[in-house]
């Protein structure tokens, strides 16, 4: 079974993301990551290969300094990791995106692709569904559990109400939820294992991709602080319950 999945870097939760002057976020130099996020993802995929078979290849687009979110992936099991870099990718928005991880699996195609479910800093969720769009193969999202079975996927979709189970045919791409799978640690043998492992890095042209399909189309006007949240009324415990009970009357919840 060959499994791609996607591996976003991203400035770390810990880290102060810095804007530049075209106030986008500064990646290259940065101080970034793999996105936690698709660790769920990268975990499931390895399991999967791990019973039947097959190869785990990471894919990630971004500034050079995204080959750590490869290497961390390859520490933690995957086989080859894959990185598109290119200056002209500066700004890209989704769509773009979209556009350069389809393209990567157009030229090596797989039977399963396993993305996170946002990232954790653009989070506008529709990467992976429009990545599934480009490429014509059915999708599925908050998928928590996945099984093979005769070739296709037995899948349990998070939703409120609870889960669905859904049939899917392969090739198939799933967009894996935080609870699917409690990821791995890389081990001191993972972290230097990796080092030996194939990592190709493409620019758009190894891709066939011209600059004008991934010019953004938006452009960041300008960027303020939000505003420091409305004062909320602190309910000492002695009036407490009546004055809450107010509140909700006022606020025509009761
Ligand atoms: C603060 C901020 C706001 C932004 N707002 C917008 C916006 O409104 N519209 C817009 O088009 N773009 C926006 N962007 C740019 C957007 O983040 C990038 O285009 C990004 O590459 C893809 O979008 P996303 O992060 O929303 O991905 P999502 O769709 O949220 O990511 C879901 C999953 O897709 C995969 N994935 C996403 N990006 C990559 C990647 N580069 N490499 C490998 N896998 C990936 C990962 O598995 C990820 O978990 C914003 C960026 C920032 C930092």
């Amino acid at each position: 079974m060959d499994v791609v999945v996607f591996a976003k870097y991203v400035p770390t939760p810990e880290g102060t993301p810095e804007l530049g002057p075209d106030h986008l976020l500064v990646r290259d130099g940065g101080d970034g990551a793999l996105d936690p996020g698709d660790t769920y993802g990268l975990e499931l995929g390895l399991r999967l290969v791990e019973a039947h078979g097959g190869e785990v290849t990471v894919v990630s687009m971004g500034p050079a300094g995204a080959i750590a979110a490869v290497q961390r992936a390859l520490a933690m099991g995957a086989h080859r990791g894959v990185l598109v870099t290119d200056p002209a990718l500066r700004g890209a928005d989704a769509l773009a995106t979209a556009r350069v991880l389809a393209a990567c699996l157009r030229r090596r195609p797989a039977d399963l692709v396993l993305a996170g479910i946002e990232s954790t800093d653009g989070y506008t969720g529709t990467v992976p569904v429009t990545v599934a769009e480009l490429l014509g193969i059915p999708s599925v999202t908050a998928v928590r559990a996945v099984e093979v079975v005769d070739g296709a996927l037995r899948v349990e979709r998070q939703t409120e109400e609870g889960a669905d189970e859904v049939a899917c045919p392969l090739p198939a791409l799933l967009t894996v939820t935080a609870g699917a799978t409690e990821p791995r640690f890389p081990s001191l043998k993972g972290i230097m294992g990796a080092k030996q492992k194939p990592v190709e890095t493409l620019a758009l042209a190894d891709l066939g991709i011209d600059v004008e399909d991934v010019r953004p189309t938006q452009r960041v006007v300008a960027v303020a602080d939000a505003p420091p949240p409305a004062g909320g009324e602190i309910v000492d415990a002695e009036v407490g319950i009546a004055r809450i009970a107010d509140l909700l009357v006022e606020a025509k919840v009761l």
